[in-house]
């Protein structure tokens, strides 16, 4: 199966200035030498708490911000280092969907225009053809045709974030990042929109990278997950083995508090300690150590590298290398 997208060693370092110069004194480092790709048609969820770099990581690969270090591939292009105008054609290829719908949709346009409006900027469709589009996309996201002159205010955040789904839609993308897509949503309509999002792919062989903070989510959607630590991915496997034999303690934990529907054993609560780490002042060798129940004197000198377990599963832990 051939990759879609593709990351190097990917970073992105916002730097921290201080004192009355406002000289760089830190930097964040959000993304810290993430590498992975994403199979054409597959659904790769990332999932990690608030402040694991998860977000910046999508919109660095979108170029919607600038990386630090590291590569980004768009079907075998190395499009990391493309301006604006060299992007344009392949921007219409790569959409995003955002958490919360009624922040990105602009309150004072119609849904004809706001599904219209990446029509209008990005192709040069007659205005009957767009017109049979924003109908036909209203149709395939489960809106009426009588919808299109109403406004995001009259709709409830589900069928806000179809309208988005409509919107991200509209211009035919290939790739399509959805960013905390449905956790605005009530657990109820959140499965509404990822089945609606997963009939979607079917239908246009979209691959997707859904990031979210709740593994719950993920789990319903993804092929493959990767689960990320302030700015690292520690471990990423096909969806069966990250859920049924997780490897890396802060996967366990957070497995562990959620609740294990599929699974007739009990789990072991594994409670995390303490908060997310600065990720401006990471820990040194591991940055889950201050928190891990598993942490030994290594963990604190050497930084764990990702290393391939067998079958597609990655995880970066001492307790798996040859050492251990
Ligand atoms: Fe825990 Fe050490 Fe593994 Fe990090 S490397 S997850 S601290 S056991
Ligand atoms: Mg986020």
């Amino acid at each position: 199966q051939e990759s879609i997208v593709k990351v190097e060693n990917l970073k992105k370092y916002f730097p921290i200035k201080g004192g009355i110069l406002k000289r760089t004194i830190g930097h964040v480092k959000a993304v810290d030498g993430v590498t992975f790709d994403i199979k054409q048609g597959e659904t790769l969820g990332i999932v990690g708490e608030s402040g694991s770099g998860k977000s910046t990581l999508g919109r660095v690969i979108l170029k919607l911000l600038d990386s630090t270090e590291g590569n980004i591939f768009f079907e075998d292009q190395d499009i990391t280092k493309l301006n604006n105008k060299k992007m344009r054609p392949i921007r219409r290829d790569m959409q995003i969907v955002f958490q919360d719908p009624f922040a990105s949709l602009n309150t004072k346009m119609s849904i004809e225009q706001l599904i219209e409006e990446p029509l209008l900027i990005q192709t040069d469709l007659s205005k009957d053809e767009r017109k049979e589009k924003v109908n036909s996309l209203l149709k395939v996201v489960g809106l009426r045709p009588s919808d299109r002159l109403k406004y995001p205010h009259e709709f409830s955040g589900g069928q806000r974030q179809r309208i988005s789904i409509a919107r991200a839609l509209a211009i035919n993308p290939k790739f399509v990042i959805a960013d905390e897509a449905v956790s605005a949503l009530d657990v109820s309509i959140q499965a509404q929109v990822l089945n609606l999002m997963a009939d979607l792919q079917e239908e246009f062989g979209l691959t997707y990278l859904f990031i979210s903070h709740d593994l719950s989510v993920v789990k319903h959607i993804s092929d493959r997950v990767g689960v990320m630590y302030l700015g690292r991915l520690v471990e990423i496997a096909p969806k069966k083995a990250i859920y049924e034999e997780p490897l890396h303690p802060y996967t366990q934990a957070l497995l562990s508090s959620i609740p294990d529907t599929d699974v007739d054993r009990e789990r072991e609560v594994i409670k995390l300690e303490g908060d997310l780490p600065s990720p401006s002042n990471p820990p040194s060798g591991c940055a889950f150590r201050t928190r891990c129940p598993m942490a030994h004197e290594r963990c604190a000198v050497e930084r764990p590298e990702l290393i391939h377990k067998g079958d597609g599963h990655y995880v970066a832990c001492h307790l798996y290398d040859d050492e251990a």
